[in-house]
């Protein structure tokens, strides 16, 4: 596992450039790349951010979808604080594949199954799932309708989802920024692109036109998150 060097982050990550960049496929090697970053400066967020869904939703029990798992790093820092049985979710078979790894390693195969499956067309019966998390993934989505409609039509009645973007903490957040803009040329343009997207009011107008009629955006806990109820 490469963990970085604090001092000298290009010399570890120099190659892993765009993990997140928003024009980047996630084929085995924009996999990889994911992985790597996930494992190197992102590492402190996800049982931050786990922490915070389970202060959020309140649900630590029944089924839980991580949509756009990628290496299920989310998946698996959920999977620590609770009780919930987790499917993560993604389109891409190569992250699916470093996201077994990663799950059979942290010895969580008995509640964390990976399934390869896209947020536009959910292979889950109605009403059929208790919490839907998501971190970093909507930014890739095609159409943000025809994804929320999928979503709230999966949630189960009292269900609530946990779905955007965050580092964790505030100082997180900085201090990754940092390191990502020494090791991505594209991170700066990227960070604009999703803060625009976050600011614009496509994300509500998306989930009114899927008929989500009870729903929070909150931009603090050093991220954007859409908490859904229904
Ligand atoms: N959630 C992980 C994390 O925070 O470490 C990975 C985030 S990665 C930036 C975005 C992930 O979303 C990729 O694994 C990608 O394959 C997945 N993704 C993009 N579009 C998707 C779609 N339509 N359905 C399912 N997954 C998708």
């Amino acid at each position: 596992m490469k963990t970085g060097d604090p001092s000298s982050p290009n010399k570890y990550f120099g190659m892993y450039l765009m993990s997140e960049s928003i024009d980047k496929p996630f084929n085995a090697d924009g996999a990889k790349k994911m992985d790597s970053i996930a494992k190197g400066p992102f590492a402190p967020i996800y049982p931050i951010i786990a922490d915070q869904i389970m202060d959020v939703c309140k649900i630590t029990s029944g089924s839980c979808i991580d949509l756009g798992c990628g290496p299920a790093h989310l998946a698996i820092a959920v999977a620590r604080v609770s009780d919930l049985a987790i499917d993560a979710v993604d389109s891409s078979p190569d992250m699916l594949t470093i996201a077994t790894e990663n799950i059979k390693e942290a010895g969580l195969s008995g509640c964390v199954r990976v399934v390869n499956g896209d947020v536009h067309a959910l292979p889950y019966e109605d009403s059929s799932v208790d919490i839907i998390i998501s971190r970093g993934s909507l930014f890739f989505w095609n159409d943000l309708n025809k994804a929320f409609l999928e979503i709230y039509r999966v949630l189960r009645p009292n269900g609530r989802t946990f779905i955007g973007g965050g580092f964790g903490t505030d100082a997180l957040k900085e201090e990754i920024f940092r390191k990502m803009r020494s090791i991505d040329p594209k991170w700066e343009k990227n960070a604009e692109k999703r803060l625009k997207m976050q600011q614009s009011d496509k994300i509500p107008k998306a989930l009114e036109a899927a008929g989500v009629a009870d729903y929070e955006i909150r931009r603090d806990l050093a991220g954007f998150w859409i908490i859904m109820r229904k």
